[in-house]
């Protein structure tokens, strides 16, 4: 099971599903389903989705971020130990966003959870990575939760692909279990958009600008309100960018982003 995971890993990172890599990740479905309980990770034979010894190994041990994008920051400011941590690239240009907690980065082993929910089907596991954030989000101090829980939404064409948003999956059982209603559909995008992570840094703005509006039924959700806003991986955070500056442009005081994984630099 391992193995298969680390091979959808590898296809996965360089390209969208080929044939190969669909016949894989079907394989992959079908095996779960008859493997008895075990561990999502490691394989070990575990009542849980996740074993104690995964846990505690991938996620429990929370480093020190950037409180705006949730960066890994090696070197905390010596001068205000108060304040909360920020890096040097939202000191110098702050996202729209106000917020930023993740559960964990996106590399090995942990990415493959991702990668099993999204081009696996594994829709068993968005309970589970929403279960890490929730622990992620409770283990911040110094923080207001939001007013509302919303996803940020897939193009209509992806949908279509996958049969389901990630986001929603997971920001479903987190609004449950941080007791924030949620509102699916909140956004809406206006176009079909190019996948940000075939597109080179300096493109990315351009492909995301006004992507998204909010539903017009749900406008006064917006106005005054703190906003939590829901996704899987957050990467240079142009999405999540893009998604601050409609909700701020239609009234929204605060914007927070909960994602289960953060990318790293290269
Ligand atoms: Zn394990
Ligand atoms: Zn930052």
């Amino acid at each position: 099971m391992y193995r298969v995971y680390t091979l959808v890993t590898q296809t996965a990172d360089t390209c969208m599903p080929s044939s190969q890599f669909n016949r894989l990740t079907t394989c992959l479905a079908q095996t779960a389903q008859l493997l008895p309980s075990s561990c999502a990770l490691c394989g070990e034979s575990d009542e849980n989705i996740l074993c104690d010894a995964c846990r505690s190994n991938h996620f429990c041990n929370q480093q020190m971020r950037c409180s705006i994008c949730a960066l890994p920051i090696f070197a905390p400011s010596a001068t205000d130990t108060e304040s909360p941590p920020l890096c040097g690239e939202c000191i110098a240009t702050p996202p729209s966003f106000d917020r930023t907690i993740v559960a964990c980065n996106y590399v090995a082993p942990a990415d493959q959870l991702v990668l099993a929910l999204k081009f696996a089907h594994q829709l068993m596991l968005a309970p589970l990575l929403s279960n890490l954030l929730r622990d992620a989000v409770l283990g911040n101090v110094n923080q207001t939760l939001p007013d509302l829980l919303t996803a940020v939404p897939l193009g209509q064409k992806r949908l279509q692909e996958r049969g389901f948003n990630q986001a929603v999956e997971i920001g479903r059982p987190l609004s449950k279990q941080l007791g924030i209603r949620f509102q699916a559909n909140l956004l809406e995008r206006t176009r079909e958009t190019q996948q940000q992570s075939s597109l080179h840094p300096d493109a990315r703005h351009k492909n995301m600008r006004r992507a998204f509006v909010p539903n017009e039924r749900f406008l006064e959700e917006i106005k005054g309100r703190h906003i939590g806003v829901v996704d899987d991986v957050i990467t240079t955070g142009t999405t999540m960018n893009e998604i601050a500056i409609t909700l701020k442009r239609f009234g929204a005081i605060r914007v927070s982003n909960y994602v289960f994984a953060r990318t790293l630099p290269h």
